[in-house]
């Protein structure tokens, strides 16, 4: 007898701007959805920087979907954008205005917890209709399957549910993707490492520190020797009335320099170059912490399984084009498109026919073409190679590197290169970009800055107790599966919540003795985990999310 299943014509797992997108075009084409979100509220799970941008040439931006989005759920619009190239305490600033223009409508600052709730109220307004809706607090555990074909999904809270489309918009660490057989976890070179503090700050200091009008925000960009050798870098963006300041880095970078992220966060807030926008008086509302794909290496260019698409960061669809970030925007194109691929061919025998239409419209679109760059990939065979990357790096340690970039013609070469989209799309993932340009160029040109800053980070303990945590106790989502250092130790110090000095994080080393001889082991406690995502790359783990409304909330994202 055949096991009576509740059925939907589409589920979507996860209501980010790629779920939310998703539901919303699936409910304009009259499918019958189902949306279903393991955080107690959608953005109670998620951080962003956040830039959200509305690209000109995109097939779709949150606005078309969501009319009104910019007055309800975002903080300010970018008015001025720059990047800030830094040598000890020299600073060579460079207006980014023509990079960040380039293909853009118009582009906001964005905190998640506001945004992704507000979608998520339209989305169950938009689905109900449809005999849908979105459900919270519900964690997708795997793929439903029927003689080996993906045929809906299975749940922490409900019996399992049947669908003729599954959308996976289930974000940077997607279960589901991993399920298909779609993404693994195991190269740290594909992905990046988010860290975050949001700062609270009266609306009218802002405007005043940053020379902006009510209606106007900005951008601020690092780069250069103040996180040492780790490749990646530094924002500030301004909120209605708070901060975001981050950085974000290579985790393989990360791992082979054993930097501590909090510790690479502090050194940006406390650098003199922000103290005359932090003041004196700090004052941190949350940190947070999050993986993040690298569309140039993971972006999938057949995101599809039986009836399962990926879309946004399950997908690896997120772009680093230089020193820009667009994740959210392209998770909303990849939802609606695969929205629109189930439209078209809905009625369809085949199973995968949704996934392969999907597929040619992301190609069609130009979107694949902005999330793999070939040029890159050409780049890369050249520019990646250590012997080249070496050879590059004494040239410009020496004498002659600093003649050739610190001349008034290469300062304006440089903005321009700045500015050029096509070139920061191709420059090679090594230090060169990240760490040797701009420090030589923040020496040579730079201006140095003799404010004093006063401000005190919070200690990562503090940072913890800051969190709001439902622990599943007794039920932890990871398990260390190997415990030796060797296996695990990079956990210790990539984790965003642990420290190698400090034992109330989530990942420690101990010494123990075997058989007569000391060892070091690593030992894990989940609860003060923010489910970045991180460990599951960098140690052996068996990783999965925590049950619906489980683990940490974020009220800022
Ligand atoms: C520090 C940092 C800075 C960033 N800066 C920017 C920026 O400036 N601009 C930009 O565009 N992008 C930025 N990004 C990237 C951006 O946040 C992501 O690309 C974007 O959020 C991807 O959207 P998504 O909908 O695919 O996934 P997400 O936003 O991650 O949403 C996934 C959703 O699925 C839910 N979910 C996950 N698993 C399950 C499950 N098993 N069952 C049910 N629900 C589930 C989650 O709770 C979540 O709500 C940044 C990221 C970080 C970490
Ligand atoms: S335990 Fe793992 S998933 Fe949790 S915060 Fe640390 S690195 Fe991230």
């Amino acid at each position: 007898m055949t096991e009576e299943r509740e059925h939907y014509e589409a589920v979507v797992v996860g209501c980010g701007p790629g779920g939310a997108a998703a539901a919303a075009r699936l409910a304009d084409h009259g499918v019958e959805t189902l949306v279903l979100e393991r955080g107690v509220e959608a953005g109670s799970k998620n951080v962003s920087g956040g830039l959200i941008y509305a690209e000109e040439s995109a097939p779709y931006t949150i606005d078309d979907l969501f009319e009104g989005f910019r007055e309800e759920a975002a903080e300010r619009p970018v008015t001025d954008y720059q990047i800030h190239n830094i040598a000890g305490n020299k600073v060579k600033s460079y207006d980014l205005t023509d990079l960040h223009e380039h293909d853009t409508d118009w582009c906001d600052a964005v905190l998640r917890r506001k945004m992704d709730s507000r979608l998520e109220a339209r989305v169950h307004e938009k689905t109900s209709e449809t005999g849908g809706g979105v459900l919270t607090n519900v964690r997708v555990n795997g793929l439903l399957r029927d003689d080996g074909e993906i045929v809906g999904v299975t749940c922490d809270e409900l019996d399992p549910i049947e669908a003729d489309l599954i959308v996976a918009a289930d974000g940077v660490n997607s279960e589901l993707a991993r399920d298909a057989g779609l993404m693994d976890w195991e190269e740290p070179d594909e992905w990046f490492q988010g860290v975050k503090a949001v700062v609270d700050m009266e609306p009218d200091v802002i405007d005043d520190r940053f020379d902006i009008d009510e209606d106007e925000g900005a951008a601020h960009l690092f780069s250069g020797d103040l996180f040492e050798d780790v490749r990646g870098g530094g924002f500030l963006y301004t909120n209605e009335d708070s901060l975001s300041i981050g950085t974000v880095f290579h985790l393989d970078s990360l791992v082979a320099e054993q930097a501590e992220p909090h510790e690479l966060l502090d050194a940006l807030l406390t650098h003199p170059v922000m103290a005359h926008w932090l003041g004196d008086e700090y004052d941190e509302r949350e940190y947070g912490a999050k993986l993040v794909p690298d569309s140039k290496k993971v972006a999938h260019r057949e995101p599809y399984r039986d009836r399962l698409v990926l879309v946004g960061d399950a997908a690896g669809q997120m772009q680093a084009q230089g020193p820009i970030i667009k994740g959210m925007n392209h998770a909303v194109t990849g939802g609606a498109l695969a929205a629109d691929a189930f439209a078209i061919t809905r009625g369809n025998a085949d199973p995968e026919a949704a996934g392969r239409r999907y597929a040619k419209l992301l190609e069609e679109s130009g979107t694949m073409d902005k999330l793999r760059p070939r040029r890159y990939d050409l780049a890369r065979t050249v520019g990646e190679r250590d012997v080249v990357t070496n050879a590059v790096e004494r040239v410009l340690d020496s004498r002659v590197g600093s003649l050739a970039l610190g001349n008034p013609v290469a300062d304006r070469v440089l903005k321009r290169a700045y500015n050029s989209p096509f070139l920061v799309s191709m420059i090679p993932d090594t230090r060169t970009g990240y760490v040797t340009v701009p420090a030589i160029v923040g020496e040579e040109h730079g201006r140095t800055i003799r404010w004093e800053n006063g401000v005190e980070p919070p200690s990562l303990e503090a940072r913890i107790g800051g969190l709001t945590y439902d622990t599943d106790v007794g039920n932890p989502h990871i398990e260390l599966l190997d415990d030796s250092a060797e296996a695990s130790e990079a956990a210790v110090y990539a984790c965003p919540v642990s420290a190698e000095d400090f034992g109330g994080g989530c990942y420690r080393t101990e010494q123990v003795q075997t058989n007569g001889d000391e060892e070091t082991v690593v030992s894990l406690d989940t609860q003060p985990c923010v489910e970045c995502g991180t460990c599951a790359i960098v140690a052996d783990t068996a990783w999965e999310h925590p049950r619906g409304g489980k683990g940490v909330e974020y009220r800022e994202g």
